[in-house]
């Protein structure tokens, strides 16, 4: 017997059933909490791989930064380290009619980062080797072959790094292919299902939620930005930070770009995708607390992401705002992914905190899976005890 959750419900273990009205599930092979890109990319594969899997996610799959994104796929401004991963996982959207049943939304374009400035130009120019040396086909052009590619750049372009690689995805539509894909491999998925508490240890794990207790073998942390609270129910420290983005969209508008772009200065991020509609966010932050969940636009911000847009594409001009948004996104101190096993645990993981995460994501919850079943993963990991 075990006491659990607020409530203070009695449940037995691993048995199944219903204890004081609260039901305690069978025992699966592991429990995923949050059904983000990494949630329910994980569950997939592990349940692919032969486990019973649970997939419990407090909304809807994939609508809280796993939606909110921008699904841009650029590799221009990683560090070298991670660009193997992000070729990976770049193959991997472009063949998820493979492993996730259906075209995400892939669309490879190319891609620019834009430089106005000099030490821009100096900034760009030094990353190329060392991307370059780890695979990443990048060149630097000046502003004319810039403009062969992408007419409506404005004459403030004075130099761009190219990559043929780089390209979009449609944030909607992978979820959408994730929820047949999870159901088809058979994970028990719990939507509008909150997680309120981790009780147990040791593969005897049991996770109260407001329609019953969880019991796992394993557990998978996929909570984005909401991992730090739920670290802290195992006893840990996580400094998992927050990052309050803001998106725009414009209206569907006649073919004004063809590729994806950044600026060097990261104040923007630009892509007219396959609906005509333009996206463009960057740096642009707006007000949001985690703790109470409010989050507001700022109307500086929009105001300075369109001024910054129409510095690089004088065209957007004619472009109607139809809505704003903000998304959530987790980072940690180092901005690299924590992934791997939970400190001092060997069937607790954690997987998130990764700069474009979205990208990424089908190949870090690939290698994860591959630790959680038991083999090497082909790639390593990024060791969570680091920030600890
Ligand atoms: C505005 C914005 C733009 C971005 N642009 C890009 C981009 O262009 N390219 C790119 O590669 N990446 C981009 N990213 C990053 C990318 O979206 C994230 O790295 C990725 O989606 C993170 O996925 P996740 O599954 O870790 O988190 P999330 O999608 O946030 O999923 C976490 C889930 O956990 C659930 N949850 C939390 N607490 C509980 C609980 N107690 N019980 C049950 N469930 C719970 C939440 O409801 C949520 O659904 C962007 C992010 C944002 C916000």
């Amino acid at each position: 017997m075990s006491e659990l959750g607020p409530g203070g419900m009695i449940a037995h273990r691993h048995r199944g059933g219903t204890v004081n009205g609260m039901e305690v599930s069978a025992t699966f092979d592991v429990a995923v909490i949050g059904g983000g890109v990494m949630g329910s990319g994980t569950a997939l594969h592990l349940a692919r791989g032969g486990m019973r899997v649970v997939l419990i996610e407090r909304g809807r799959l994939c609508r809280q930064a796993s939606g909110a994104n921008a699904g841009g796929m650029t590799m221009h401004d990683k560090p070298p380290v991670m660009i193997p991963y992000f070729l990976r996982a770049r193959e991997l959207w472009e063949t998820s009619a493979e492993w996730l049943d259906g075209d995400a939304g892939y669309r490879q374009t190319g891609g620019f980062m834009l430089a106005f400035r000099d030490d821009e130009v100096a900034l760009l120019e030094n990353r190329l080797d060392e991307r370059r040396a780890v695979g990443m086909p990048i060149e630097m052009v000046d502003a004319k072959r810039a403009r062969a590619f992408e007419p409506g750049l404005s004459d403030h372009v004075i130099r761009a790094t190219y990559c043929p690689l780089d390209g979009y995805g449609n944030s909607t539509l992978a979820g959408i292919l994730y929820h047949v894909a999870l159901e088809s491999a058979g994970v028990d998925i719990r939507e509008e299902t909150e997680v309120s508490g981790i009780e147990g240890g040791a593969g005897a794990y049991e996770v109260p939620t407001a329609s019953g207790v969880v019991a796992a073998r394993r557990l998978v942390l996929a909570t984005g930005v909401w991992l730090r609270p739920m670290a802290r129910w195992l006893g840990l420290e996580f400094p998992i930070l927050c990052d309050v983005k803001q998106m725009v969209v414009s209206e569907r508008l006649p073919p004004i770009i063809n590729t994806v772009m950044r600026t060097a200065n990261q104040r923007l991020s630009v892509k007219q995708v396959a609906n005509g509609t333009v996206l463009f966010g960057g740096g642009w932050p707006a007000i949001g607390d985690l703790a109470r969940g409010g989050v507001e636009i700022i109307p500086a911000s929009v105001v300075g992401n369109i001024r910054v847009a129409l510095h690089a594409i004088p065209a957007l001009a004619q472009a109607r705002l139809v809505r704003a948004w903000i998304g959530l996104e987790t980072y940690v101190a180092d901005r690299m992914p924590v992934i791997g096993p939970l400190p001092g645990m060997d069937d607790a993981f954690i997987i998130g905190g990764m700069n474009g995460g979205y990208t990424l994501s089908p190949y870090m919850t690939r290698l994860l899976a591959q630790r959680i079943l038991g083999h090497e993963p082909e790639r390593p990991l990024f060791d969570p005890a680091r920030l600890l």
